[in-house]
């Protein structure tokens, strides 16, 4: 197995709020970051000492990046097969490209986790009207999904009977998508499995997520779970991670449904909106524990120091004049983190609140009242 020891550098595909403080991670573990990323002003900018402007299509520019590194890394799975193809011809890519292809178009994820034997929900391809029209008719209440580029709830249509579906799928561009059924959730969780290139994991206990309108609200960790339902979360994710075999992070988020079933929704092999949380209450953050995982360096430990939250901060609450930051920042023990985005479009994610308290509503309760801060506007 190749160490890559500090003093190295790290190269980023994606220059997003991940790969940001996966950057910070990065240098305090004393390893140099480049970054390749289609916007100048992304913000991982800050980290990076040096910053390519390229689409992720760019197989050329994927090449320069690897070039100039030890080993590259990902924070977002849209990147071009020839890019990924590109950067492995140079250094090590982990994840490995297989892996990120099998994540970065849903319909494929989908048939993959079925093909392996992981739970899912009810769903089906749909490359028609007919067929969605068929789809919803056999589910019920679905949701359609288009394959890539979808994020944050978006490229996504609801439907609630087939009457609908026509127009839905014409909605989401005509193209092929993917039809689950739209279950009645009890709740949402996810794991993470950081795993190295010798097989080892260590894996994060579940996290418990709210989303609202598609977008993930808030994240409580460890989460609070009857019977067995974490230690089975624990034992899908890990097979995940070995059977894709992921060197560095996978997130896999779950449902568990108001009759009991434990189900896959999606994966990102990268770290986790949801696992923000992981720099206060957990032993080793998310990000630390990343560059480890891609590094070859031992895993840290992934214990529960305590119970921790956290909250985004969407665009939304820039609109109509600057937030009251000083306000949020009042509420003991939280932490406020922004992104550095040059502009606050409605729904984009700006930034978190993290917070770790006795208890988990305790910490919830504290990023909660310090963004209803946040959300009244600075000069009130
Ligand atoms: P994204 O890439 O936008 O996160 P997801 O597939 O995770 O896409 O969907 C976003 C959110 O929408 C989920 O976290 C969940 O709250 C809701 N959702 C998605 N699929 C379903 C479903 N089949 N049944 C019920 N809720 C769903
Ligand atoms: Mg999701």
């Amino acid at each position: 197995m190749t160490v890559i020891r500090p003093g190295a550098t790290i190269g980023l595909l994606g220059g997003g709020q991940l790969g940001r403080m996966t950057g910070y991670a990065a240098r305090s573990l004393g390893y140099d970051v480049h970054v390749l990323d289609p916007d100048p002003a992304c913000p991982a900018r800050a980290i990076a000492s040096r910053v390519i402007t390229a689409p992720f299509t760019d197989a050329a520019a994927a090449a320069e990046l690897a070039r100039g590194v030890d080993v590259v890394t990902l924070e977002i799975e849209q990147i071009g097969v020839e890019a990924l193809a590109a950067v492995s011809a140079v250094v090590p890519l982990h994840p490995p490209a297989s892996a990120v292809v099998i994540v970065q178009d849903r319909l494929r994820q989908r048939a993959w986790l079925d093909a392996n034997g992981f739970p899912l929900g009810p769903w089906r391809p749909v490359a028609t009207a007919t067929d969605a029209e068929a789809a919803v008719a056999t589910m019920g209440r679905s949701v359609l999904k288009k394959p890539v580029g979808g994020y944050d709830g978006r490229g996504q249509a609801r439907v609630g009977s087939a009457s609908e579906a026509a127009g839905a799928w014409t909605s989401l561009g005509s193209g092929p998508v993917l039809a689950e059924q739209f279950l009645d959730l009890e709740l949402e969780l996810s794991v993470l499995v950081a795993r190295r290139e010798n097989g080892m994991m260590a894996t994060y206990a579940p996290a418990i997520n709210h989303h609202d309108q598609g977008v993930l609200d808030w994240s409580v960790w460890p989460g609070e779970f009857r019977g067995t339902v974490a230690s089975q979360a624990k034992e899908i994710a890990e097979g995940i991670a070995s059977a894709m075999g992921i060197v560095g992070l996978i997130a896999v988020e779950m449902f568990l449904t108001r009759d009991g079933r434990l189900l896959v929704n999606e994966l990102a092999p990268r770290p986790h909106n949801s696992y923000h949380h992981s720099e206060r209450a957990a032993s080793t953050s998310q990000f630390e524990q990343f560059v480890r995982a891609i590094c070859g360096l031992p895993l840290g430990s992934v214990e529960p120091l305590r119970p921790g939250a956290i909250a985004n901060l969407l665009g939304d609450l820039w609109e109509g004049g600057a937030p009251a930051i000083e306000a949020a920042l009042t509420v003991p023990d939280v932490r406020l983190h922004l992104y550095g985005k040059t502009s606050a479009r409605p729904g984009r994610k700006m930034g978190h609140l993290s917070a770790v308290g006795a208890t988990l509503d305790e910490a919830r309760e504290k990023v909660l009242r310090a963004r209803d801060l946040f959300a009244r506007r600075a000069s009130s």
